[in-house]
């Protein structure tokens, strides 16, 4: 689904990203790990379209779509999940959720014209699909709390949901574990896994929690220094000599 050819992302003289290339194929949860400073970051921020690439490439199903703005990669189904922004504490869970899709006839002035029962069904069938994806997610009993008020974990959730109110194919998701919980991050964990069995998501997921990326991510891909030192399962990856070099060496 995505290819990255030979990508490098410099800052001065620094090669954060320097020279990587992988593949994350269609229908995977690829997990992207190495020690800290490896570039994973900014290499997420390349793919995403927050940071335009000093070389390289990235190739979704075939098209470039490198150095792409946000906007235009959310339209082609690639997102990123980000941390719910200040503005949007104060919102409920479902109002947060309903927020996401654009386009809807009751944003434009002229489609005020078209009428307001179609405004009342789109908003209706909205307001469905918020409650499904909070159901899903097994948070409907925080649809009317304030996103402010939730736990880390909980946050997370609602960040995965927002994904879902949209026909995403691939998301990245950084460090969605974090800070979070044993239990709920089962309950990610087990969002992550039916996203992908059930509705076809692809991930690719940058995470430090060796046993979470243990049970969900296949392939593994290890980067350090700006490229990939190693990529397989996670057994595979754990007996790498050159990537224990890597970690012991930070
Ligand atoms: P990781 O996510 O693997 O920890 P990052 O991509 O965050 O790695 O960072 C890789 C390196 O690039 C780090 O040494 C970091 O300090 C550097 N770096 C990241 N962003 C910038 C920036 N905007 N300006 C300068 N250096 C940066």
């Amino acid at each position: 689904m995505i290819e990255v050819r030979d990508l490098h992302r410099h800052f001065g003289g620094f090669r954060a990203v320097d020279g990587a290339s992988l593949r994350i194929e269609t229908g995977s949860i690829t997990g992207l790990v190495g020690p800290n400073g490896a570039g994973k970051t900014t290499l997420f921020n390349v793919i995403a379209g927050a940071l335009p690439p000093t070389s390289g490439q990235v190739i979704m199903d075939g098209e470039d779509i490198t150095g792409l703005p946000p906007h235009e990669l959310f339209h082609k189904g690639l997102l990123r999940t980000f941390q719910i922004a200040h503005e949007f504490s104060s919102m409920t869970c479902r109002e947060n959720l309903m927020m996401v899709p654009g386009g809807q006839s009751g944003e434009s002035i002229w489609n005020a014209w078209i009428g307001r029962s179609r405004i009342a069904r789109e908003e209706a069938e909205l307001l469905k699909k918020a409650d499904d994806v909070l159901d899903f997610l097994t948070i409907s009993h925080l649809k009317d709390e304030r996103a402010g008020n939730l736990s880390g974990g909980q946050k997370k959730l609602l960040e995965l949901g927002r994904t879902m109110m949209v026909d995403a194919k691939i998301v990245f998701l950084d460090e969605v574990g974090a800070g979070v919980n044993r239990t709920l991050l089962n309950t990610i964990g087990d969002a992550i896994l039916r996203l992908n069995r059930e509705r076809g998501y692809t991930f690719c997921m940058i995470e430090h929690d060796m046993e979470f990326i243990g049970r969900l991510c296949d392939p593994v891909i290890v980067m350090a220094e700006g490229h990939v030192l190693a990529e397989g399962t996670i057994d595979e990856i754990k007996a790498n000599e050159q990537v224990i070099e890597a970690y012991l060496g930070t």
